[in-house]
């Protein structure tokens, strides 16, 4: 039994993609998905602080997250991980406010899991983030062995599962994940690169 950790944002979901529409849309600029290299927006999007606030609240609107598509590929081999009976629990850093959306759009996808936890990946919440939404996970808390397999786009977040947990760490390729000049050379030994679901699944036997 594998006890999995999957994030959504880029990893389930063609996040990215879909803010480039709404920066298109409401913002009339065009970037690239090649051109996200840096994993924050004001940079990769070239936005100021207000513009960037402007668009992170239209980007999270319901209507919006739950038009993003799911990631080609990732559902079917979640449900054979499934089948097999490992347990896989969604691990998301979208802020708490979106929890209802979020599972609305796990449910239509029928994306097979059994946790949705809110984790507090980039130090973005303090005690206001826990009001009326339930509790949000620190990283602290994913120390050591409660996941055998992590499944993640975020540098960050994966470095630091990969120096202070025993889980194997897949790391879906992405423009903004691909320097890792800034890490020890152990930490980007334990980062398994991966292009999509279709080689995600030839890594897990
Ligand atoms: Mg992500």
């Amino acid at each position: 039994m594998q006890r999995i950790y999957v994030d959504i944002d880029d990893v389930l979901s063609q996040t990215a993609l879909a803010f480039t529409r709404i920066l298109e849309e409401s913002f009339g600029k065009r970037v690239g998905l090649e051109e996200i290299t840096s994993f924050d927006l004001s940079v990769s999007f070239d936005l100021g602080p207000e513009e960037l606030d402007a668009f992170m609240l239209e980007a999270h609107r319901p209507e919006r997250l739950m038009e993003i598509e799911p990631m080609e590929g990732a559902v079917p081999v979640l449900d054979r991980w499934s089948e097999r009976g490992w347990l896989i629990d969604v691990l998301t850093g979208r802020p708490p406010a979106s929890t209802e959306v979020t599972r609305a759009w796990l449910d239509r996808h029928l994306v097979p899991h059994r946790e949705l936890f809110f984790v507090d990946k980039y130090t973005r919440y303090d005690e206001a983030a826990w009001d009326g939404h339930g509790r949000v996970l620190q990283l602290e808390e994913l120390h050591g062995d409660r996941y055998d397999l992590v499944v993640e786009d975020s540098l960050k977040t994966a470095s630091y599962l990969a120096e202070n947990t025993t889980a194997r760490i897949l790391l879906v390729d992405k423009p903004w994940n691909r320097d890792v000049s800034a890490l020890p050379q152990p930490t980007v030994a334990r980062l398994e690169r991966c292009r999509d679901w279709t080689e995600i699944a030839t890594f897990v036997p």
